[in-house]
Order: C-alpha cells, then sequence, then structure tokens
C-alpha cells in the first residue's frame, strides 16, 4: 500500500476514523477504478484480511458513502458497485460483458447547482449511459 497516507488523510478528512479495514478497503477504490462490487472487494482483500467478512465490507462502504469518500453506483441494478472517485463524472455501462467505465468528457457540465431550485445543495450527481463497449463490439458481439 504505497499510498497509506492519502488513504488515511482520505479517510480522517471525511471524519471517518481510520481502522485497519477502512483503510484497506479505501486503498483499494482508490487504486482501482473499475467500479468494484462489495464481491470483487471482498475476494480481493480477504487473503490479506482473515477475520474480513462480506457483511463488514458491505458495511464499510455503506459508512464511507455516508460521509462522502465514496460514491456508490446503482448504474447495473443487479451489482451495485463503488467509486472513490467523487467528482462529478458519468458512467457507461455495457449491458454485455458488465464493465462499468468512467467518462471523463464533460464533466464540466456536470454543475453542482441546480438554476431552478435555488438553495438546495446537491451532494452528489449520477449520470448513467447505457450500451454495448467498444471491446465487446470488436469481438463481434
Ligand atoms: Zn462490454
Ligand atoms: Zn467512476
Amino acid at each position: 500500500m504505497g499510498t497509506d497516507t492519502d488513504v488515511v488523510k482520505t479517510l480522517v478528512e471525511h471524519n471517518i476514523r481510520p481502522s485497519v479495514q477502512r483503510i484497506f478497503i479505501m486503498n483499494y477504490l482508490m487504486e482501482h477504478r473499475t467500479h468494484p462490487t462489495v464481491d470483487e472487494i471482498y475476494t480481493a482483500l480477504a487473503p490479506s484480511i482473515p477475520t474480513l467478512s462480506k457483511t463488514t465490507v458491505y458495511n464499510t462502504l455503506k459508512l464511507l458513502t455516508e460521509h462522502g469518500a465514496v460514491l456508490t453506483l446503482t448504474i447495473d441494478e443487479k451489482n451495485t458497485c463503488y467509486d472513490a472517485c467523487t467528482q462529478p463524472h458519468a458512467h457507461f455501462l455495457c449491458k454485455h460483458c458488465g464493465k462499468v467505465y468512467d467518462i471523463a468528457y464533460g464533466c464540466e457540465n456536470l454543475r453542482t447547482d441546480i438554476p431552478t431550485m435555488e438553495g438546495y445543495k446537491v451532494q452528489e450527481i449520477h449520470y448513467y449511459y447505457k450500451g454495448i463497449c467498444k471491446e465487446c463490439q470488436d469481438n463481434n458481439y
């Protein structure tokens, strides 16, 4: 975990007590920008933390989301996934392979204010695109 201090800093900045499990899970999300699911995170971390359970992973992600350190994405209704990038950005779900891609282009257009609703504070913006990714199309899907 080369970015250990960054991970702890991120947790502390969001008023989260940096326990070992929280550090591991936050670190995994910061290093894997593939929008992993609870299962993926659990499978990846279980060998390093023998006491880890899926419930702990789920509860930790819930806590990280509640404190604004992580985004919970429901783009794939069957597989909730998680994102350490909390800046407004759009996502593309491939309906064939299930991968969730970041769409960096146009992020500046995702405004965090709503012109017609003065005084409302936006905390999250979710833009979901769905279709077939290039990789799957190249494989003649
Ligand atoms: Zn695909
Ligand atoms: Zn993302």
